[in-house]
């Protein structure tokens, strides 16, 4: 058979590369994956803290085509909607979509050591940990790793990779086409920090939640774990870090902004936390094309790191892994035709939730908090149940389905406009209807009336509208 005449080269075994490596199997090729840490699986210190993701219906599909679904699914934790805690302590929650829609708190471990141990059950994937990506050549295909104590070179007729937003893969590429690149970091870094379970063992806040404390400028957001924690991030100003430099600094800033949590956390998983640990930075990238002739891929955030906010990153990498299949069931063996249509096919949409993750930060820390967001949110569900196949809101078309990214823009603008005129054509009837009024009760001529209503009602319906868009 072709297939197994051809070697594949997959760099990375992180979430991405480890799935990538199933599918790409699963085809009949030959896979190397080498990744350039050691086995964790073998390793029990990692297991410590739980680091949790959000999983949703692209990434849920992707494992469902490898078989996976059923497995990840039994140990992660469904969260039905946000959970606000405001200021004062009091918490609402806010449902991601209908009834029976949900976003699944997976372990970050956890996860990768089923996708890593999958692979590895394959008979055609050699697993190399502990080889870290020197360089490759992407018209020859050969590889240069290095280990502990060698250097292993290997020639390849498919170099992926998948290694993340600092790939080597994709900086071997950069050297050798047209390739367009842009790294944007924002001003804004996360720290983890573990909300112990309650005395009973149980979680500590209601489990089914993705629990946001949206402070305008910063927030703190907990995702539940199995075992009864809760990871907790911090997502903040550098500059805000940097003054959190003493105990007394840390419990006033968390007493003043967070108490609720604080009485959970307690005073000193939050001092040693936040004196103990560095902010991290969040890098957003965008670039293309994703290949390089017939040789070399790159696919989750190798090409397309985003901040974490719209929680697709791995689910966006995932979602790749399914359209490389595709393609690759489309063309057979000819990856002179398979990568560049795997470009062509995914740029504009990875593009896109690089800029929606971005956008979701100021939903997540600000909008939740206005009015305006919540009608708006209200209208859109109410639409959605009217008119379920035309009007879909924009969090469920990336969450809850496989529409692209790009769509689920232009569709969230053409939804805009038509609620725009909608809110217009209101004002008007409220307007006529509030002019006739009037001129039954005082007589005056109609159009008098009209004009007075008209100007009102115009300036209280841009002023919503103004709202509804910023939402
Ligand atoms: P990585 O996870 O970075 O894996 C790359 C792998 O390549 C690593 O194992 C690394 O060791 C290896 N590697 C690197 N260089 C080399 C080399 N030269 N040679 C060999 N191996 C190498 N996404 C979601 O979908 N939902 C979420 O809720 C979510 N939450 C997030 C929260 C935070 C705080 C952050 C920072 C990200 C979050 N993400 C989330 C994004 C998600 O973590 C990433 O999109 C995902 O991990 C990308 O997977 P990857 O395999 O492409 O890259």
């Amino acid at each position: 058979m072709e297939a197994e005449r051809k070697n594949v080269c997959i760099v990375g075994g992180g979430l991405v590369g480890s799935l990538c490596a199933c599918f790409i199997a699963k085809r009949g090729y030959k896979v190397d994956l080498f990744e350039m840490r050691q086995d964790f699986r073998a390793d029990a210190t990692v297991h410590g803290r739980s680091i949790n993701l959000a999983l949703s219906h692209r990434g849920l599909e992707a494992l469902e085509r490898v078989g996976l679904r059923e497995k990840v699914t039994k140990s992660g934790i469904p969260m039905h909607a946000r959970m606000i805690h405001s200021l004062d302590g009091k918490t609402r929650p806010i449902p991601y979509g209908r009834t029976g829609q949900f976003i699944m708190s997976v372990d970050r471990m956890g996860l990768n050591g089923v996708l890593l141990t999958e692979a590895e059950s394959q008979p055609n994937i050699t697993i190399h940990f502990g080889h870290k990506l020197v360089s490759c050549d992407p018209t020859t295909g050969e590889t240069v790793f290095s280990t502990d104590d060698s250097t292993v070179k290997r020639t390849y007729d498919l170099i992926v990779g998948c290694d993340g937003a600092f790939s080597a893969v994709r900086k071997s590429m950069m050297r050798h086409c047209r390739f367009d690149y842009e790294q944007r970091y924002i001003e804004h870094g996360y720290m983890e920090i573990a909300f112990p379970p309650s005395e009973s063992g149980g979680h500590c806040m209601a489990t089914n939640y993705l629990h946001i404390w949206p402070r305008n400028q910063f927030m703190l957001i907990a995702l539940p774990n199995l075992d009864g924690s809760f990871t907790g991030t911090m997502f903040m100003p550098f500059e805000l870090f940097d003054q959190l430099k003493s105990p007394e600094a840390v419990v006033k800033f968390y007493r003043d902004t967070f108490p609720d949590a604080l009485e959970l956390l307690g005073e000193k998983t939050v001092v040693d936390t936040i004196l103990s640990l560095k902010a991290l930075p969040l890098v957003s990238i965008r670039c293309q094309p994703y290949h390089l002739n017939d040789k070399m891929l790159i696919i989750g955030d190798a090409a397309h790191a985003m901040v974490p906010f719209y929680g697709q990153g791995m689910n966006c990498g995932f979602e790749d892994c399914i359209i490389l299949d595709d393609l690759m069931q489309q063309f057979g063996h000819d990856f002179g035709k398979v990568l560049p249509a795997f470009t062509n096919s995914r740029v504009e949409d990875a593009h896109a939730i690089v800029d929606l993750a971005l956008y979701n930060y100021i939903e997540m820390r600000q909008s939740v908090n206005s009015v305006t967001f919540l009608l708006r949110k209200k209208l859109d569900n109410a639409l959605n149940w009217l008119l379920p196949n035309h009007w879909v809101p924009l969090y469920t078309m990336v969450t809850f389905s496989r529409t692209p990214y790009s769509r689920a823009i232009t569709d969230r603008r053409w939804q805009d406009r038509v609620l725009g005129r909608l809110l217009c054509a209101a004002a008007v009837a409220a307007s006529v209807c509030a002019a006739c009024a009037a001129c039954a009760v005082h007589r005056v001529g109609v159009t008098r009336a009209l004009r007075t209503h008209w100007s009102q009602m115009a300036f209280r319906a841009s002023r919503m509208i103004e709202g509804l868009r910023k939402a």
